[in-house]
C-alpha cells in the first residue's frame, strides 16, 4: 500500500474469470454468454471488467447505454454489444455508427433505425424484444409475428436477436412458467416459419439457476458473473451457486476508539443510547461512500474477524460500531463491510437485507470516492 486508504473496494479478477467459466460449464458449450456489465459493471469498474471478460471468453456484452458500449470498445473491438434499454430517437444515429445492437419493441423504433442505417449506408443489427410479463420494454407476444414480418421488409435492418425478460423468476414459479411458455410459443411459431436467430434469449441470473429450459442459445447473466446468487424464495437446486465466488470486497478502517459510559447518545438523531458502558469504534465509511443509510442500527461489519453491530445513524463519511467484545481493537484496524475476514464473511445480499434492498443496489451504490483495486487477472 503506497499510501493509507480510508475506504476502498478490492476486485478479484480471478474470481470473475472462474465464475464465468463455471457459468459456461453450467449452461453448456452451445450456449452463448452475454455478460451484463451495465452500471459500471455492477460497481466493479467497467473497463477492467470488460477487459477481463474479453480474455475469459465472453461472447457478447449487455449494456444500458451507448456510453457504456463506447467504454467497452475502447478496451477491445470485435465484441458484439446489445443495448438493453430503448434507444432515444436522438441516439439512433450514434448507435448505428457505433454498431451497437439496439433493443427494438415497436415498428416506429425499427423505422427510425432503418432510415438512419439507409442514409449511412450501414446495416443495423437489432434484437426484437417480446414483453411476456415484465411490462417494461417489448412488444406483446401475439403481435410479434406480424411485427417481425413488417420489420423484415424495412431496408438496411437485420433482426439478429429475439428476447424477453423475467420479472419475478427468483420468487414466483407459476408466473415465470407463464412467461417462459409465452416466449416459447412465439419462438416455435417463428421457427416453424423458418426464422432463425443468432441470439435467442430470456435468462438473467435468476433464470439461469431456476429456468434452465429457457436458456435457448444465449443467456444474459449479470449478478452471477460477479459471484452472487440472486436472493429469492424459490429453492435453487443447481450446484452452480456453490462454485461462485464474490469478486468484490469492500473495506474501510477504524479511525477512533473510545469508551462510552452508559446513557451516551450516538450519532445524528440520538437513535441509539448506550444501555451500558460500551467500547465504540468510529469507522471510515458512510453513505457518501455508498453504504446505504437504511442500514443504521441494523448493519454489521467485521473487525478482527468478529461481527460488530453498527450503532446509531450512518453518516456521510463515518459510522459507529460496537467493539465492546474486542479488547485489542485500535485505530488503523481494517474493517470489512463486504467480504471475508478470518473465518467470518459478510455477503452483499446480507447488507441488502439490512438496508431493505437488493444486492444489485448495494453494489451499484458504491460511489466514485471508493477506489477499486484489482487483484489477479493475468491472461490465461
Ligand atoms: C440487468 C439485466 C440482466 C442481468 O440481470 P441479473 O439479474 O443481474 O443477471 C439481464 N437482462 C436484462 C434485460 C437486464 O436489464
Amino acid at each position: 500500500m503506497k499510501y493509507a486508504r480510508r475506504c476502498w473496494a478490492e476486485v478479484d479478477l480471478d474470481a470473475l474469470r472462474e465464475n464465468l467459466a463455471w457459468i459456461r460449464v453450467h449452461a453448456g458449450p452451445s450456449v452463448k454468454i452475454m455478460t451484463v456489465v451495465k452500471a459500471d459493471a455492477y460497481g466493479h469498474g467497467l473497463k477492467q471488467i470488460a477487459s477481463l471478460l474479453m480474455q475469459s471468453g465472453t461472447d457478447v456484452f449487455g449494456v444500458a447505454n451507448l456510453a457504456e458500449a463506447e467504454a467497452i470498445r475502447s478496451v477491445g473491438r470485435g465484441w458484439p454489444i446489445l443495448m438493453l434499454g430503448a434507444c432515444l430517437p436522438d441516439e439512433v444515429e450514434r448507435a448505428v455508427r457505433d454498431g451497437v445492437m439496439p433493443t427494438v419493441s415497436s415498428l416506429a423504433e425499427a423505422r427510425r433505425f432503418s432510415t438512419v442505417a439507409k442514409r449511412l449506408k450501414r446495416i443495423a443489427r437489432m434484437h426484437l424484444k417480446v414483453d411476456t410479463g415484465m411490462g417494461r420494454l417489448g412488444a406483446p407476444p401475439e403481435s410479434v409475428p406480424d411485427l417481425l414480418a413488417q420489420i423484415t421488409r424495412l431496408p438496411n435492418l437485420q433482426v439478429c436477436g429475439l428476447y424477453t425478460h423475467y420479472s419475478t423468476v427468483e420468487d414466483d414459479a407459476r408466473y415465470s412458467l407463464r412467461q417462459g411458455r409465452g416466449f416459447q410459443q412465439v419462438v416455435e411459431a417463428l421457427l416453424k416459419a423458418g426464422r432463425v436467430f443468432e441470439y435467442l434469449h430470456a435468462n438473467n441470473s435468476g433464470a439461469v439457476l431456476l429456468e434452465p429450459a429457457s436458456n435457448f442459445n444465449t443467456i444474459r447473466p449479470g449478478l452471477l458473473v460477479y459471484g452472487i446468487a440472486p436472493p429469492g424464495t424459490r429453492p435453487v437446486l443447481t450446484a452452480l451457486t456453490r462454485k461462485l465466488h464474490p469478486a468484490l470486497s469492500w473495506k474501510c478502517r477504524v479511525s477512533f476508539v473510545k469508551a462510552a459510559p452508559k446513557g451516551t447518545p450516538l450519532s445524528y438523531g440520538r437513535t441509539f443510547v448506550t444501555p451500558r458502558r460500551m467500547k465504540i469504534a468510529t469507522i471510515t465509511a458512510g453513505y457518501g461512500d455508498g453504504y446505504l443509510r437504511a442500514g443504521s442500527n441494523r448493519a454489521r461489519v467485521l473487525i478482527r474477524g468478529v461481527r460488530c453491530p453498527v450503532l446509531g445513524r450512518i453518516t456521510m463519511d463515518q459510522m459507529l460500531v460496537d467493539v465492546s467484545r474486542l479488547p485489542r481493537v485500535a485505530a488503523g484496524d481494517e474493517v470489512v463491510l463486504i467480504g471475508r475476514q478470518g473465518r467470518e464473511s459478510i455477503q452483499a445480499a446480507e447488507v441488502a437485507d439490512w438496508c431493505g434492498t437488493v444486492p444489485w443496489e448495494v453494489l451499484t451504490n458504491i460511489t466514485y470516492r471508493v477506489p477499486r483495486i484489482y487483484r489477479g487477472g493475468q491472461a490465461a
